[in-house]
């Protein structure tokens, strides 16, 4: 009851595109039972959370933030939900995000953008709440939900994380099931966690990871929960942690670079080594990104024709009349855009020159990462180069110029399949979040939970 009352009262911030009030309610009564009688389920049992409307939920809409999906409703429910409804969780919501997950801000959605909760002055001065899973984040951020699930292809979890000042974990690529997640790049997207806290986080994780036979590249070594130490039995002793020196861009802000330098000296003094770290091919992530996003979304998006799947045109004149005013009229530009770029570079007279080459600069920076480990255990960067942008500064940029700044410092993490969080640190002097990302090798989950929640 709070979680739908509180949902109505920040409806202003845009947290959700719907509110699954009956399920709620029935979840809820289901879980009050299990608790009247001392059963639990599980100890997420009862727990309000948020899950972002490009999860498959069954019987209800499901729409990527597009009119291409505005009336989808699917008849099975994502690997994750399937698992926190096992757990007894209770779904107040499917969260707003930018259309088909493309972006950095959560301003491209049909159902519009939503706001952050720090800094909001009015509906004309409000901040951006990053993206995509903006809802999902603030969804956290305000306290209507305990926990809620984004997805991270690019740093679509982590960045609203940063920007809500809330916990944001992307896990190894393959640790939570992507079954039921509608794809944007397949072999980056991981479903990713937002919490107020990092044992919360861990919660979570627990309850969703683990092999999933329904995803080919689900990994299939038994799943450890993770259990950690109060953070006062914490040592840091011996930890070597890596300070990336390409992490330090142009554009990031004097705020950001004090604090992680201050947390740096921080985990100095409690006893880590803090080792400066080169990954010279830092840079070239983001146009990497850039093409191989666009080759997959052509591909990926091929599913809409306005036959099989979501909103149909009007236009009927020819079929492929159809699919087209079906497309054209579906989709945002930010989709139709990448759609077209993709399949430019996927021409047989491009492919060599551009989805071939970018495969191998991606194998250059999942090296970069490989080669770091033998130095260091972890990597401690920025999550985003400042804090949240107002929305109407943030929107005169593309899509595109929004995103290499955005993804900056989260992209490549992706590009590796490596684990990385975003942990919120203090306040600006303009009473917006900061926060930092650490990064560790495959499945090193848990001592990179275990430092998180020291550093928190
Ligand atoms: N900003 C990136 C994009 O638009 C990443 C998005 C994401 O992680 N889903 O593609």
């Amino acid at each position: 009851d709070i979680a739908l009352k509180r949902a109505q009262e920040y409806k202003k911030y845009n947290p959700f595109i719907t509110i699954t009030e009956n399920l709620a309610r029935k979840q809820s009564n289901l879980s009050q039972e299990r608790h009247e009688k001392d059963k639990p389920i599980s100890e997420l049992d009862g727990i309000p959370i948020a899950i972002k409307d490009n999860f498959c939920t069954k019987e209800v809409v499901t729409t990527c933030a597009s009119k291409m999906l505005e009336n989808f409703i699917p008849t099975y429910n994502a690997t994750v939900v399937e698992r926190l409804e096992q757990n007894g969780t209770v779904l107040i919501g499917k969260s707003n995000l930018d259309q088909f997950a493309m972006g950095s801000g959560t301003v491209d959605s049909i159902f519009g953008p939503s706001k952050n909760i720090w800094g909001y002055q009015d509906d004309d001065n409000f901040h951006i709440t990053g993206g995509s899973s903006g809802g999902s984040s603030i969804a956290v951020a305000t306290g209507i939900c305990y926990g809620a699930i984004g997805s991270d292809t690019g740093g679509s979890t982590r960045n609203p994380a940063s920007y809500c000042g809330i916990v944001g974990l992307k896990p190894t690529y393959g640790l939570v099931s992507r079954y039921g997640l509608i794809p944007l790049v397949n072999s980056m997207d991981v479903p990713g966690i937002l919490t107020r806290t990092v044992d919360d986080c861990v919660s979570i994780l627990n309850g969703i990871a683990g092999y999933d036979q329904n995803d080919s590249t689900s990994i299939s070594k038994p799943y450890k929960k993770i259990r950690l130490p109060p953070a006062q039995k914490m040592t840091l002793k011996d930890l070597k942690i890596g300070i990336p020196k390409e992490y330090y861009n142009e554009h990031l802000s004097q705020a950001v670079y004090d604090t992680w330098n201050e947390v740096a000296n921080i985990l100095q003094s409690s006893g880590a080594v803090i080792k400066e770290v080169s990954m010279p091919n830092t840079e070239h992530s983001i146009v990497c990104y850039s093409i191989l996003n666009q080759c997959e979304v052509a591909s990926n998006m091929s599913r809409y024709d306005g036959v099989e799947y979501g909103y149909r045109a009007e236009e009927n004149s020819s079929t492929d009349k159809l699919y087209a005013t079906s497309r054209s009229e579906g989709f945002n530009e930010v989709v139709r855009n990448r759609i077209l770029t993709g399949n430019f570079f996927l021409l047989t007279r491009n492919y060599e020159k551009y989805f071939n080459k970018a495969l191998k600069v991606r194998r250059m920076i999942a090296d970069d990462f490989h080669k770091v480990w033998e130095e260091v255990q972890l990597l401690l960067t920025p999550t985003t180069l400042t804090t949240a942008p107002l929305y109407k500064d943030f929107v005169q940029k593309t899509n595109r110029d929004q995103c290499a700044l955005q993804d900056y410092c989260t992209q490549p993490a992706n590009m590796a399949g490596v684990p990385a969080i975003s942990i919120p640190i203090k306040l600006s002097p303009e009473g917006l979040p900061i926060s930092l990302q650490l990064m560790g090798r495959n499945l090193s989950e848990p001592m990179l939970l275990a430092v998180a929640k020291y550093i928190e």
